[in-house]
């Protein structure tokens, strides 16, 4: 398991929480738009997504800078 925020590897068995900086490890990246289908845990982007790529809303992972715009391939 890979720290969204540090990229920090090789975390416990059962870890919750980033043991080097204390974020949130298996935290789903949404839509930030509510009214969107990609904005429930279920239909959750994939890890390196900025953008809902349904409706165009960045997403909680771009929010709280876990993924950059630049790390697109366009
Ligand atoms: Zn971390
Ligand atoms: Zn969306």
């Amino acid at each position: 398991m890979k720290c969204y925020n540090c990229s920090i590897e090789k975390h416990r068995e059962g870890a919750q929480y980033c043991y080097s900086c204390g974020c949130k490890l298996d935290e789903p990246n949404l839509c930030t738009n509510q009214e969107c289908t990609n904005s429930k845990v279920e239909n959750a982007l994939p890890d390196n997504f900025a953008y809902c790529d349904r409706c165009g809303s960045k997403s909680s992972f771009l929010v709280k800078k876990y993924v950059k715009e630049n790390d697109l391939p366009f």
